[in-house]
């Protein structure tokens, strides 16, 4: 997160004058015409709230004419928002016109600058309609182009980063295609959260832990629906892969932790924010390479084959029709289909409707790897297993703004300041419960052992201060004075805590059989954040073996074709354990890459 970043953005004033005087009228043009014959010149300020937090810009007018966009103070998430800063303003000049489009991931970003714009520009005093006028239409060129490559990379999330370094490690030429017009999938938007046995860090905290015992828990946490021969390559690659990112300079903190559902203290945090620790990594080492090629704002349309081989994809952007031959392999990490309801409808056999359930996902999680494996006769597994977390904000459903810090710290109550779960449970286990409270929703309850001092972040790089200023987050001195910032009976909220903090002293069972704790909740200032169920997860997809290799229908490979990450199915069973998706990714990545690379 940034903050008091300053973007100025100059546009060449001289240069539009002179095509507005050169070139014949269209609307664009008169209404370019008419906000210059405005009288107003100068500077002001514009004010809106964007995903983080508030967005404060300057505005600099040249009679009537948008000659500056400057951006003085914002939280916005890097890596997330960096397209929306860079563009949205950008278009706003070019266009004259606050009637320009949001950038596809970054939406809440891009609504909160042409907002502030617009403030600024009713501070300017200006008649906004005339800065309201839609984009003419452009005639667009589209043009053929066929290219040449060894591996074919479909999807930027972390598998295929992942997938696309691990390739060009190994000696390929690979080109990675991205539908959207920035990498990180999901990782980008998660809290990092990375499930590994590791000798180093977790003896130093006394935690005993297996390469078994994460199997099992990842077996049994499936509902044993998980095929054994995946799950032990994820177990047993889960803590080489972290030496792997490490190599590639990735840092993660000393502590681990258990995330929420993880069931056990293996998560691993990255030292940078959110996933961005992750994509920056990746990001890196393509930068600094040759031979490997991201392509953005294209989709992939299609697996190409000829004589049973797969040998390329065709793929399509704004203004090029792509035909890209791969002479080693095409590796599909398109991700899951979290965020494409009519699927979710279509394959969600567990749950109540999920129709008008918000999804914590990037709005790239369509699902458009199913559709092109299975084209080429993939076998598609498990779809039904759809994962809801109890975790999603109110507003967005995103996983952002939530206070917790680790499992063992905090607590749920329901909207009568009752406790209603184990909140150690498994995630299916907690949101099916928290389905059954008022309204579907709940507080998660901390205290200072969270938050040592209201600066102190959470998982999202967001601190309790912010999130209470923004109100997402709510504070009471005492336990009283919580229950009363939000609405629930005082007696019940104290009984519920005592309850829990009796548990952590062992003097009693836990009421709900929980047995992850920490410390009591009895240090004062109290934090509460309000939580819904959200679609997290799509366990099902692509059947695969422990190479990565992609089964058809007939239980034969399909050659040269590879897959990983959540487009594929059969590793988390029925529920997938928090923490295991971001090693799944890589460590399947990684496989993939290095056996596509190694094809003829
Ligand atoms: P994973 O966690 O498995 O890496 P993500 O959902 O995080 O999955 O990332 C998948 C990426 O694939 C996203 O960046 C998404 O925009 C991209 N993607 C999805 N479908 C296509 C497609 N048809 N063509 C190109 N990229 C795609």
């Amino acid at each position: 997160m940034k903050n008091n970043k300053s973007i100025s953005l100059i546009i060449c004033f001289l240069l539009v004058f002179t095509l507005i005087g050169c070139s014949g009228k269209n609307i664009e043009e008169s209404s370019k015409t008419q906000n210059t014959q405005s009288e107003i010149s100068g500077v002001f300020e514009g004010k809106s709230f964007g995903h983080n937090g508030e967005i404060l810009l300057s505005l600099e007018l040249d009679s009537g004419y948008i000659k500056e966009i400057t951006l003085l103070e914002h939280k916005e998430s890097e890596g997330i928002s960096d397209l929306a800063i860079e563009r949205i303003p950008q278009e706003i000049i070019n266009e004259q016109s606050i009637k320009v489009d949001n950038v596809s991931g970054a939406t809440i970003t891009s609504r909160g600058i042409i907002n502030a714009v617009t403030d600024a520009l009713k501070n300017a005093n200006v008649v906004i309609e005339k800065y309201k006028l839609e984009k003419v239409a452009e005639t667009i060129q589209v043009t053929n182009k066929e290219l040449d490559t060894d591996v074919v990379v479909i999807g930027g999330g972390g598998a295929g980063l992942a997938a696309a370094v691990s390739a060009h490690q190994n000696g390929a030429k690979v080109v990675l295609i991205e539908k959207m017009p920035r990498l990180g999938g999901n990782t980008i938007l998660s809290g990092g959260a990375y499930n590994a046995v590791d000798p180093s860090r977790q003896e130093k905290q006394g935690i005993e832990d297996s390469i078994e015992k994460h199997f099992n828990q990842t077996y049994e946490g499936g509902d044993k629906k998980g095929n054994p021969e995946l799950i032990q390559t994820l177990v047993e690659g889960a803590y080489p892969a972290i030496e792997w990112l490490e190599s590639l300079n990735m840092k993660f903190d000393d502590k681990v932790f258990t995330v929420l559902g993880g069931l056990w203290p293996r998560a691993h945090k990255p030292s940078s924010a959110v996933g961005t620790g992750f994509i920056n990594t990746y990001k890196n080492y393509i930068d600094n390479n040759d031979n490997i090629d991201i392509i953005f704002d294209t989709e992939v349309t299609e697996i190409t084959e000829i004589e049973g081989k797969v040998n390329g994809v065709i793929a399509q952007s704004r203004d090029t029709n792509y035909k890209i031959n791969a002479s080693k392999g095409v590796i599909i990490a398109t991700g899951g289909f979290a965020n494409n309801s009519q699927l979710r409808d279509k394959y969600n056999t567990q749950w109540p409707s999920l129709t008008k359930l918000k999804s914590t996902n990037h709005p790239g999680a369509t699902g458009d790897g199913l559709i092109l494996a299975e084209d080429v006769g993939a076998n598609l597994i498990n779809l039904e297993d759809i994962q809801l977390l109890p975790m999603g904000d109110p507003a967005t459903g995103s996983l952002s703004g939530n206070v917790e810090q680790g499992v063992e710290n905090r607590i749920f109550i329901n909207n009568d300041g009752n406790r209603f779960v184990d909140e150690g449970e498994r995630r299916d286990v907690m949101t099916k419960a928290l389905m059954e409270q008022e309204d579907s929703s709940m507080w998660v309850i901390v205290d200072t052992h969270s938050y040592p001092t209201e600066d102190t972040r959470n998982n999202f790089n967001e601190s309790i201060e912010e999130l209470m200023a923004q109100g997402r987050a709510f504070k009471g001195e005492t336990i009283e004075e919580l229950a009363e910032q939000i609405k629930v009976n005082p007696k019940n909220l104290k009984k519920s805590i005592e309850e829990f903090n009796a548990a952590v002293e062992n003097k009693a069972e836990d009421p709900f059989g929980r047995t992850l704790f920490e410390n009591k909740l009895d240090k004062g200032p109290f934090y509460a954040g309000k939580r819904v169920p959200t679609v997290h997860h799509t366990m099902g997809g692509i059947e695969i073996n422990s190479k990565a290799e992609v089964i058809g229908k007939d239980g034969k490979i399909i050659k040269n074709l590879y897959a990983a990450g959540e487009v594929t199915g059969g590793i988390h069973g029925s529920n997938r354990l928090g923490g295991n998706a971001l090693a799944d990714i890589t460590v399947f990545g990684k496989i993939a890459g290095k056996n596509a690379s190694s094809n003829n």
